[in-house]
C-alpha cells in the first residue's frame, strides 16, 4: 500500500517533468517535437468517446456469462467458449480469427462433505483446490493443527504431522493493488505438498479471499515441485473463524473430509487459445498484443475473471476496426485457454511462436480487478519512456497515473511472453473488490461495472491504436 502511493507521487513529479520540458523545447523552436502526432492523439480521444458510449464490452461479458457460463478446461463449457469467441471475432468483423490447440490432462471436481466431529461438530464449507485428489470413499478423519501461516507449515519438523490434517489459517489482505495475494496464495499452491511430506493425511486452508460469504474459493495448486498426493480443500472465511475458534480452546478437534475429486492424468483433452487479428496496413507482420483468458473454473460463471479482460479487449479492437483505416501494425487479441491450471495456454503459445516473439512490438493483458483503472506501469526500453509519457499525458486528465518505475512484464498469460523480452504495460485497476468473488460462484455478471467497463476499454482502445499506428520501437 505504502510503495503504492509512492509510486503514484513519484508518477505525478514525472509526467509533470515530461510537461516542463516540452515547454522548454518549445521556447527554444516553434514546434515541439512529439512522437504521436496532433492527428493520432485526435483520433485517440475519439477513440475514448467511441468506447465511452458504446457500452460494447459489457454486452459482450453478458452474452459469454450468459450463453456460456463456466469454462473451465477439458468441460463442455470451456468448448463451447471457445465456439462463442470464435462465432464473435467473427461476427465483429476481425480481419482474421484462428485458434492454436492446446492440450492438457483432465480432473474431475466431484463432491466435497467436510465437517468438524468433535469436540464441537459443525458442518464447514469447503472447496477441492483443483488438481486435488480425492480421500478414500469414506473420507478421512483426523486431528487438525493449525499454521498462522505456509512459512509455519514449511517450518514444521519432518514426520511432525503424521497422520494429521494440517490447516493454514492465513487470511488474506485487502489492498486495492492486490498485493495481498501473493502472501496468502503461497499456502494455496504448495500447502498440501508441503503438508504430505510432513506426514499429513489431508489438507485444509482459509481461502484465497477478501470476503466474508459462506463461500469457499477454489483455485489451482502449482505442480512444479511435484503433485500433492493427499486431498486439499479450502474452507470458506467464516468456516475458518468457526475452526480456528475452536483450535484455540485448547483441546484437539477432529475434522472429517469425505471428497471425490480425481486426477485423470492420462487423459489428454484438447482446449485452444483463440486469436483475432486486426491487419495492418503497412507492417502487418508487426503487432500489438492484447491478451486475457477465456478459461474459467466452473464455479460462477467467470464474468469477472477473466471475462472482464476477455471482452475489454475484444471491444477495443472492434473500436479500431470501425476507424476508416486500420493501423500501420497488426494487433492480436489473444484469449488464452488453461490459464488457470499453471498459464498452460500461453506457454504453448510460447513455444509455437517463438521465432515470431521479436515482432510482438508491445502487450497488456487484463486479468484483475472490477474498477477503475488508476496507474499505468510500462516495461519498455529507455527511449520507448517518451512515447509512453505521452499516451500518460492523454490518460492524466483521466484519473490515471504514469508509474516511475519500468519494470512491467505483462500481467498472467502475457508475463511469459514479457519475461521473453516482449515489451509491455500493466494497467492496474481497482481491485478492492476482486477477491471477494475471485474462483467463487459468485463471479457473476451482476458484479460487473458498466461504467468502469467503459472507462477500462477506452484506456485499452487508445494505447492500443498508438501503440499500432505508431513507428515506436518500444524494445529501444
Ligand atoms: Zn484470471
Amino acid at each position: 500500500m505504502l510503495l503504492n502511493k509512492l509510486s503514484g507521487t513519484f508518477a505525478v513529479l514525472a509526467v509533470t517533468g515530461s510537461l516542463f520540458s516540452q515547454t522548454v523545447l518549445a521556447e527554444e523552436s516553434a514546434e515541439t517535437p512529439t512522437i504521436f502526432s496532433a492527428e493520432m492523439k485526435a483520433t485517440a480521444l475519439e477513440l475514448k468517446d467511441t468506447a465511452m458510449e458504446a457500452g460494447l464490452a459489457y454486452e459482450l461479458d453478458e452474452s459469454l456469462s450468459t450463453e456460456v457460463g463456466p469454462r473451465r478446461v477439458g468441460t463442455p463449457g470451456d468448448r463451447l467458449g471457445i465456439k462463442w469467441a470464435v462465432a464473435k471475432m467473427k461476427a465483429l468483423g476481425f480481419d482474421k480469427v484462428w485458434t492454436e490447440e492446446v492440450t492438457h490432462v483432465y480432473w474431475e471436481r466431484g463432491e466435497i462433505e467436510a465437517e468438524v466431529t468433535g469436540p464441537y461438530p459443525q458442518r464447514m464449507t469447503a472447496i477441492a483446490l483443483g488438481g486435488s485428489v480425492g480421500t478414500p470413499k469414506k473420507g478421512i478423519e483426523a486431528e487438525v493443527v493449525e499454521f498462522e501461516n505456509f512459512a509455519a507449515l514449511e517450518a514444521a519438523p519432518e514426520g511432525s504431522l503424521k497422520g494429521k490434517i494440517a490447516y493454514v489459517s492465513y487470511r488474506m489482505e485487502r489492498k486495492i493493488d492486490g498485493s495481498g495475494y501473493g502472501p496468502a496464495v503461497i499456502a494455496r499452491g504448495y500447502g498440501a505438498l508441503t503438508a504430505e511430506q510432513k506426514g499429513a493425511v489431508g489438507y485444509i486452508m482459509r481461502s484465497v479471499g477478501t470476503d466474508n460469504n459462506r463461500l469457499a474459493h477454489t483455485g489451482g495448486q502449482r505442480e512444479d515441485k511435484g503433485v500433492a498426493g493427499i486431498p486439499a480443500a479450502a474452507l470458506s472465511n467464516p468456516d475458518a473463524d468457526i475452526l480456528s475458534n475452536m483450535i484455540r480452546r485448547g483441546q484437539p478437534v477432529t475434522f472429517k473430509l469425505k471428497q471425490s475429486s480425481k486426477r485423470h492424468d492420462k487423459k489428454v483433452v484438447k482446449t485452444a487459445n483463440v486469436i483475432g487479428e486486426v491487419t495492418g496496413r503497412e507492417t502487418p507482420e508487426d503487432y500489438v498484443i492484447l491478451g486475457s483468458h477465456l478459461d474459467s473454473w466452473d464455479v460462477g460463471t467467470g464474468a469477472v475473471d477473466d471475462g472482464i479482460g476477455v471482452t475489454i479487449t475484444m471491444a477495443a479492437a472492434k473500436h479500431i476496426l470501425d476507424l476508416p483505416q486500420r493501423p500501420k501494425r497488426s494487433i492480436r487479441v489473444v484469449l488464452f485457454g488453461a490459464e488457470e491450471v499453471g498459464l498452460v495456454g500461453v506457454k504453448q503459445y510460447l513455444e509455437k511462436n517463438r521465432a515470431e516473439l521479436d515482432h510482438h512490438v508491445i502487450g497488456a493483458e487484463w486479468d484483475f480487478g472490477v474498477g477503475r483503472i488508476y496507474d499505468m506501469k510500462p516495461g519498455v526500453g529507455p527511449q520507448a519512456l517518451n512515447a509512453i509519457r505521452e499516451m500518460a499525458e492523454l490518460f492524466a486528465p483521466m484519473g490515471v497515473s504514469l508509474n516511475a518505475a519500468n519494470d512491467a512484464k505483462g500481467d498472467s498469460d502475457l508475463s511469459l511472453l514479457g519475461e521473453a523480452g516482449m515489451p509491455a504495460v500493466e494497467f492496474a485497476p481497482d481491485g478492492s473488490l476482486y477477491f471477494d468473488y475471485h474462483h467463487t460462484d459468485n463471479d457473476t455478471f451482476d458484479k460487473v461495472d458498466p461504467e468502469a467497463m467503459k472507462f477500462n476499454t477506452a484506456i485499452y482502445t487508445m494505447f492500443t491504436w498508438l501503440a499500432a499506428e505508431s513507428g515506436v520501437d518500444f524494445r529501444k
